[in-house]
């Protein structure tokens, strides 16, 4: 396949915070990288009167202090750029954006290849789509593909409502629903961890597996966006996409090949042997939380109840832990531990898989569980912790790790999760993006958590700083288990 790529990329949001801190520099790197040259084009489009001029100070301005960026270089990419001061709901508007996008294909050759990129709030993503039918702005010659960002709806129901809109306009196979953490170097990493390793893939069973533990902690608050977090909370912000899609990757069967058909089909088995609760075991399985006033390092630090925007009497979760478990013949009965929250310790994704025990202790103390920890940020590696032998004349064991990172100026150098996604959508590749039927069995199984947390009002709270409620330790507990990252007296690299 050749390595540049044609299209027209209309951008909805292109004022946008999302597009300036990220998809610019993603499309800005592609160019750096020989994916985006000469072929291309891209619409920004959003409310403000803005000019085309002003639109590439903005590009330049948002990439030129990247790695290896010259202002030539900068200037050259943001040459690309065109704007439109488009209403979304206005059908004319889209009249003159197709116009457009025709006047810069020919332009630019692109072909016919069209990507639509939805980066704004998404209720009105449905009418996007309807008017991209409706005024007939899909090419016939030439790919049309939809990226379209989360939230992908709010429950079931509503994710059902957007879906069935905009599948109007485009099949499945146009559709790249973004979870940027499916771009992430190690959440990629994982299938290379599990099945190009013998010696890991063996003992990936629940014959050996005593239970596989999910953190993503942010350290930061509920910051500007309360108006969204109110309505959203954690389970909804991060358990449905993120940390289901990790589920996914953890515990799927090996697929016969890494072709995106390939990679949903066992994925998408995961998501149908989902384990779903009744209300009352939900509420066993499943804690929520929220931080309250605190002083982190000399600095006060506001409760959740207190922020800008953030009702007296929320009862919206900055914390949820969870115990998943999936129903498969290779998973069945294994706890999948999962925890996530704001104005936690510190900032960090990680995963830990505790593995069994030896099956007899022939050594004078006792075994530790075997670790296998993958750090996908901040630092980026893999810590498998192994039981050895104590210096001297025993027979004495001591917990030993092998710890491997990425050189962060390496990793520095990689790809970043959007500029890998975005590649992938300009190559037509969806195995990193989420598929509705996958969305649809996560939103059902969130759903019932949060119906079952209908009818309890109880929320436990937690100080900012620290790792969440009592609740969250009480739940591994109950099972003899405990969460193996606790950064207050931290056990493993983090
Ligand atoms: P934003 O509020 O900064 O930008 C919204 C954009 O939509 C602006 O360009 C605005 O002009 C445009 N807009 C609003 N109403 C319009 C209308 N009627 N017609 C035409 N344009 C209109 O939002 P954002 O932070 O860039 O987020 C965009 C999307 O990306 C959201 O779905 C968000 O959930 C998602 N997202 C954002 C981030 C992030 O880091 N900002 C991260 C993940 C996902």
């Amino acid at each position: 396949m050749a390595k540049e790529q044609a299209a027209v990329i209309i951008l909805f949001g292109g004022s946008g915070d999302l597009a300036r801190r990220k998809l610019y520099p993603a499309m800005f790197g592609l160019f750096q990288r020989g994916y985006l040259q000469k072929r291309f084009a891209v619409i920004g489009t959003a409310r403000r009167p803005w000019s085309d001029e002003h639109l590439r100070e903005i590009v330049v301005d948002a990439v030129k202090t990247m790695p290896g960026a010259t202002l030539e270089q900068a200037q050259s990419f943001a040459s690309h750029f065109y704007y439109q001061s488009h209403d979304v709901t206005d059908a004319d508007h889209y009249i003159t954006l197709k116009t457009l996008a025709a006047k810069l294909d020919d332009q630019y050759q692109v072909g016919g290849n069209r990507i639509y990129y939805m980066a704004m709030a998404p209720n009105f993503f449905a009418t996007i789509a309807e008017h991209l039918k409706s005024e007939a702005l899909l090419t016939d010659n030439g790919f049309n593909r939809l990226v379209i960002e989360k939230p992908f709806g709010h429950d079931y129901a509503s994710a059902k409502a957007l879906n069935d809109s905009i599948t109007a306009t485009f099949d499945e196979s146009q559709i790249y629903r973004i979870d940027h953490y499916l771009g992430k170097e190690m959440a990629q990493a994982i299938m290379a961890l599990r099945f190009a390793n013998p010696m890991i893939e063996n003992v990936w069973h629940k014959d050996f597996i005593q239970n596989i533990q999910i953190t993503l902690a942010e350290a930061v608050g509920v910051e500007e966006r309360a108006g969204y977090y109110e309505q959203s909370g954690a389970i909804r912000d991060m358990i449905q996409n993120h940390v289901m899609q990790l589920v996914a990757d953890l515990t799927m069967a090996k697929p016969d090949s890494l072709t995106s058909e390939a990679v949903h089909k066992v994925k998408g088995d995961v998501f149908d042997h989902l384990h779903v609760y009744t209300p009352e075991e939900a509420c066993d399985n499943f804690v929520r939380g929220q931080y309250t006033a605190a002083v982190i390092d000399g600095d006060a630090v506001t409760g959740y109840r207190d922020e800008t925007g953030v009702a007296k009497d929320s009862l919206t979760d900055t914390f949820v832990a969870g115990k998943i478990l999936v129903d498969t013949p290779d998973f069945e009965g294994v706890p999948i531990y999962v925890r996530t929250g704001k104005r936690l310790t510190r900032k960090s994704t990680q995963i830990t898989v505790v593995f069994k025990p030896a099956k007899d202790n022939l050594f004078n103390t006792s075994d530790e569980p075997d670790t296998l920890t993958i750090c996908v940020e901040p630092s980026e590696g893999f810590d498998l912790v192994l039981n050895g032998k104590k210096l001297g004349q025993s027979n004495d064991l001591i917990p030993e790790n092998l710890a491997f990172r990425h050189d962060p100026k390496l990793a520095k150098q990689a790809p970043e999760a959007y500029e890998r996604l975005i590649q992938d959508a300009l190559q037509g590749d969806q195995t990193n993006f989420t598929r509705w039927t996958e969305l649809a069995k996560t939103w059902q199984y969130v759903d019932s958590i949060l119906d079952a947390w209908q009818n309890n009002t109880t929320m436990p709270e937690y100080p900012a700083g620290t790792m969440g409620p009592k609740e969250s330790f009480d739940l591994l507990a109950r099972d003899g288990n405990e969460w193996h990252w606790q950064p207050t007296h931290v056990k493993m690299a983090d």
